[in-house]
């Protein structure tokens, strides 16, 4: 068994003696300066680690060579006071702090630095190894654990996102970070929260919106992938990039999609000055930060829709009794007349009868039709099957199916469509809903002697398509809840038109499924007009 024989200092001073070969052959660079902070000593390991050679470097001022430019004042301070022979906070201890290469790639070291002083003066022996890999782990993890507690203890979603781009910026050091979030109808995206480094003016970079498609939040939410630029500067198809990007220092961005479920929305966004991360390392974070916050939302949206369904479970009992009672006691009284006035009636009086109970029955299989729609919405199950398929058709049928309602309140029906086909991949049986549910809102909404529009026409893999009409509108005010359920805009409510307000949230999700979007169009004159656009490949 091994006896201690006290502290197990090797007294074999034949090792000692081969100073120089121990230093050539170890693993940690090893750097030695003057008092002037002139490299004196430089291993093959700091050779390695810092990219110059012995030869490179000897007599080199160290600061300039091994330092990021912002940090080499504070290291003149310290070694000038070091070698003015002051006690200083550096000596025999361990540091972490960033350094560079020859390359400028910027990285993390732990360092000791020790002083001997011999016949060339004072000497100061720095040893050290890059520890990036460990400090970018805890980083992430400080990052990961910071963002988790914040969402939890959020007490809404604008102090959620607050804190998310706050410790981004403040624990990784980005000098901007962004959570960019899709406003409804999906329109555009809004920047929700943004954080800027306290000492940089990124005035000139921060923009509040962007299309869907636009600048790097716009194309990661359109695309629902990552995006990882390597210089702004070069990258010409955003609109916040080039000589903005280089005047305000930015070089290198990462975007990743916020999603809930499989459903991009928004987008979050770092921007930095250089890439300290590799790309994959950085993608595979922030992928897993925007994870926990699209967890966060689905957990308030999964809140929010149990206090709305709570508010609107009376409100939808009394619509749905309404809408049910309505062509039922239609049917009821005229088939008791039919009935009782049978022997007397004409062919043609029964034929009225016949045709009144038949449009109040097709009234019931329609409010059928949409519950069962909203029930499998609500529960994920709204089917789409994509298909090659063709739109000029399907909305032609729309039309032609509206003709008759429409030539009752002598309205004016322009169809404008391209002379060709629009070929697109989609489901057409969720088309024709979505022409048929625009097209009848568009004719129950507008008054005797108006005018319906439709158009459509394909660009760039899209096609753009519009339902606008000259009747009733929809007050500004009230546009942003027009997809909500059961919600019917006061101009409708006030005329006493019969609606139940399903129509455009199930339009709207099945337009989503295909991941296009709905939004009202500029309108002059009275009237609504909505604008669908889907993209023609799936
Ligand atoms: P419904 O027409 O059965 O009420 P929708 O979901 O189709 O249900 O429409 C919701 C509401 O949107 C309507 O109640 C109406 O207030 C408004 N709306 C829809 N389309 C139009 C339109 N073309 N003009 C005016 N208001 C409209």
């Amino acid at each position: 068994m091994h006896k201690s024989t006290g502290p197990s200092v090797s007294c074999d001073h034949s090792v000692l003696d081969e100073p120089q070969a121990v230093l050539a052959a170890a693993l940690e660079a090893y750097v030695a300066v003057d008092a002037d902070g002139r490299v004196v000593g430089w291993n093959p390991a700091a050779e390695a680690l810092f990219g110059y050679t012995h030869a490179q470097v000897c007599g080199e001022p160290v600061i300039d060579l091994v330092f990021p430019d912002r940090h080499r004042d504070s290291h003149r301070a310290g070694l000038a006071q070091l070698a003015a022979g002051e006690p200083g906070t550096v000596l025999g201890r361990r540091l972490r702090m960033p350094v560079q290469d020859a390359e400028g790639h910027e990285f993390q070291v732990e360092m000791t630095v020790v002083a001997t002083t011999g016949p060339r003066g004072r000497i100061f022996h720095a040893f050290c190894h890059d520890i990036t890999a460990a400090h970018r782990a805890s980083r992430f993890t400080a990052v990961e654990s910071d963002v988790s507690r914040g969402l939890a203890e959020a007490d809404s979603s604008e102090s959620a996102v607050e804190r998310v781009v706050q410790v981004l910026g403040t624990t990784m050091g980005w000098p901007m970070a962004e959570v960019w979030l899709a406003t409804e109808p999906r329109s555009s995206l809004s920047c929700a929260a943004r954080h800027t480094a306290p000492a940089r003016d990124l005035s000139e970079f921060e923009i509040p919106a962007v299309e869907p498609g636009a600048g790097l939040p716009g194309q990661v939410y359109a695309t629902g992938q990552p995006r990882w630029i390597p210089d702004l500067a070069e990258d010409t198809s955003l609109p916040r990039c080039g000589r903005a990007a280089a005047r305000v220092g930015l070089h290198v961005a990462v975007g990743v999609p916020i999603c809930v479920g499989s459903d991009a929305i928004g987008a979050l966004c770092v921007y930095g000055n250089r890439a300290e991360d590799p790309e994959d390392t950085l993608t595979v974070f922030l992928t897993g930060i925007a994870a926990q916050m699209g967890q966060y939302w689905e957990r308030r949206r999964a809140e929010e829709l149990a206090v709305e369904l709570a508010h609107t479970k009376e409100e939808f009992l009394a619509l749905v009794t309404h809408e049910l009672r309505n062509p039922l006691a239609i049917i009821a009284s005229t088939a008791e007349m039919f009935d009782k006035d049978l022997d007397t009636l004409t062919l043609d009086d029964q034929r009225g009868y016949l045709g009144t109970i038949s449009r109040s029955a097709n009234r019931l299989t329609l409010l059928a039709d949409d519950l069962l729609d909203l029930s499998r919405l609500e529960s994920g199950n709204l089917a789409i099957r994509l298909t090659d398929t063709e739109l000029s058709g399907i909305i032609g049928a729309a039309v032609d199916a509206v003709r008759p309602d429409a030539a009752a309140k002598r309205l004016t029906v322009i169809v404008d469509l391209p002379s060709g086909r629009l070929p697109l991949c989609a489901d057409p049986d969720r088309l024709r809903q979505v022409a048929d549910n625009l097209l009848t809102n568009a004719v129950k909404y507008t008054p005797h002697g108006g005018t319906v529009t439709v158009c459509a026409t394909a660009e760039d893999g899209w096609i753009r398509w519009t339902v606008s009409d000259t009747g009733i509108g929809i007050p500004p005010a009230e546009r942003p809840q027009m997809f909500r359920r059961f919600y019917r805009a006061s101009t409708a409510t006030d005329r006493r038109i019969p609606g139940v307000g399903l129509g455009l949230v199930i339009t709207r999700a099945i337009i989503e499924r295909h991941h296009g979007s709905i939004t009202f169009g500029d309108h002059d004159g009275p009237g609504t007009t909505f604008v669908i656009r889907i993209p023609t490949e799936a």
